[in-house]
This record gives C-alpha cells, structure tokens and sequence, in this order.
C-alpha cells in the first residue's frame, strides 16, 4: 500500500520521532502550523476516523491518553488543540487516520 504514514511506520521514510509503543506512533509534522505541531497515529492503518471498527475504538482511547502524557511532558499547560480532518471536506491529506495536536501560541477560531 503506497501510504506515506505506513512508510514513517516500517522507517522506510525518516521523521522526527517523538514517542512510539505498540500501537501508537507520534512524530513532528514537517509543515508545522505552530511551535508545537506534531502527529499520532494508530500502527494500524486506519483511512480515516469514520472506518474505525468498534474493535479498534480501544486504540482511540489509548491515542488520547497517549496526546495527555506528552501534553505533561512538554508542560502545554497554556492550552492545545487536537484537530482531526476527516475525508476531502474535512481537509484531510493523507489518507491514514491522524491527530494533529497543535500548541505554543493562541490559535484562532473558527477554522477556514
Ligand atoms: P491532513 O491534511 O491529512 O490532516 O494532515 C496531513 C499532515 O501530514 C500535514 O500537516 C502534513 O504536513 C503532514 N505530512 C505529510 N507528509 C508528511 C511526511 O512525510 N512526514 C511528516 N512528518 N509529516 C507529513
Ligand atoms: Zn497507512
């Protein structure tokens, strides 16, 4: 399957990693949209979060607890935000589910 995040995955593509587990991959996004801009995503690859199966919800839960740690570890104690695009309206580029979590600075709303 020709998925740039899959890539990122097996190292096939470097990135800027930032933590990793069995399920989990978090790396710096290379167009960051704020000091602190960085990507999780599931070692499963999922296309987006409308196809996630009732079986991987857990994986969704773990992602979240997983954006908490690293929020404490990097102190984001000024706020962040967690966006995920989903599908072409939605923005989304890469075609393999993602959480963007965006930090560092005062973000506006609402999005264009
Ligand atoms: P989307 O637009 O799908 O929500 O977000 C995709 C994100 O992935 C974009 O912010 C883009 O900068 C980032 N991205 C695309 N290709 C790569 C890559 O090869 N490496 C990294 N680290 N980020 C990427
Ligand atoms: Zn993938």
């Amino acid at each position: 399957m020709d998925c740039i995040f899959c890539k990122i995955i097996n190292n096939e593509v470097p990135s800027d990693k930032i933590y990793e587990d069995e399920q989990v991959l978090v790396f710096g996004d290379t167009n960051p949209q704020a000091p602190v801009h960085f990507l999780i995503i599931p070692k499963k690859h999922i296309k987006n979060i409308r196809e996630v199966s009732k079986d991987d919800l857990q994986i969704i839960s773990h992602i979240f607890d997983v954006i908490q740690n690293i929020s404490d570890k990097l102190n984001l104690d000024d706020g962040l935000r967690i966006v995920n695009n989903c599908g072409e309206n939605g923005g989304q580029t890469v075609n393999h589910l993602h959480f963007h979590v965006l930090a560092g600075r005062a973000l506006g709303w609402p999005p264009g």
